[in-house]
C-alpha cells in the first residue's frame, strides 16, 4: 500500500517549492503526476500553484469544499501531490487516504499546521491524525535565529490576530516566527493599540 504524507511547516518554508521539485522529479524520468489544490486559494488565480520564489505550474485538480473526489481521477498518476492541504476537509482527507489503499498511489500532502492563532487547520488536524509520514518543512523566525512554529498576521505592518482564518493575500502579510517572537509582536501591538487609546486616539 502507497503512503500518505503531510509535510507541513510556517509561510514562507518553502513547502510549494518542494511539491513543485518533487513534480520535476517524477517528470523528468517520464512519470506522471498529479496536482491538486484546494479551490479556496485563490492569491495567484485559482488554478495556480504558486512558490513565493515565483516558479508555478497549473493544478490538474482544483477541489471546492464540498468535492470529493473518486480515486479515477489519480488512476494513472505515479504520485499525487497536493498544495495548501490545511484547506482540505476532513472528507477530502478521507478520500485521499483511500487513494493510497485502492489505487497504490503515494499522496503527499503540504501545508500550514496551523493558523494565525495558533489553532489547527481542519485539513492539517485530519492529516496528522491519519497520515503514515509526518514532516516538518523548516525555516526560521522573522526576529531570530530559532525555528519558526507560528504563522504571524500582520496588518499594516502591524501584528494581529483580528479577521477570519481562512483568508489569504491582499493587503496582510504572513510571516514565520517561533513563539517566543509571535508572543511578543502581538504583546507590543496590544500595548501600542492601548497608548493610542489613552492619548484620546481611536486605536486604530
Ligand atoms: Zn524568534
Amino acid at each position: 500500500m502507497a503512503k500518505l504524507y503531510f509535510r507541513y511547516g510556517t509561510v514562507g518554508s518553502a513547502k510549494t517549492l518542494n511539491l513543485l521539485a518533487v513534480a520535476h522529479n517524477y517528470e523528468s524520468q517520464g512519470k506522471t503526476v498529479l496536482v491538486v489544490k484546494p479551490a479556496f486559494d485563490t492569491r495567484f488565480g485559482a488554478q495556480d500553484v504558486v512558490s513565493r520564489a515565483g516558479l508555478r505550474r497549473t493544478a490538474d485538480l482544483t477541489l471546492a469544499d464540498d468535492d470529493v473526489p473518486t480515486g479515477d481521477v489519480a488512476a494513472d498518476a505515479d504520485c499525487v501531490l497536493v498544495d495548501e492541504a490545511q484547506f482540505l476537509t476532513v472528507e477530502q482527507v478521507d478520500a485521499l487516504r483511500d487513494w493510497t489503499r485502492h489505487i497504490d498511489v503515494p499522496v503527499i500532502c503540504y501545508g500550514l499546521r496551523t493558523d494565525f492563532r495558533t489553532r489547527l487547520f481542519d485539513g492539517a488536524r485530519r492529516l496528522m491524525e491519519v497520515a503514515d509520514s509526518i514532516e516538518e518543512v523548516k525555516t526560521t523566525c522573522i526576529d531570530c535565529n530559532s525555528k519558526a512554529t507560528q504563522n504571524l498576521k500582520l496588518m499594516d505592518g502591524v501584528a494581529t490576530v483580528d479577521g477570519p482564518s481562512k483568508q489569504l493575500g491582499a493587503e496582510e502579510r504572513y510571516v514565520p516566527a517561533c513563539f517566543r517572537h509571535y508572543q511578543e509582536r502581538l504583546a507590543l501591538a496590544r500595548l501600542a493599540t492601548q497608548a493610542s487609546m489613552a492619548s484620546g486616539g481611536t486605536g486604530i
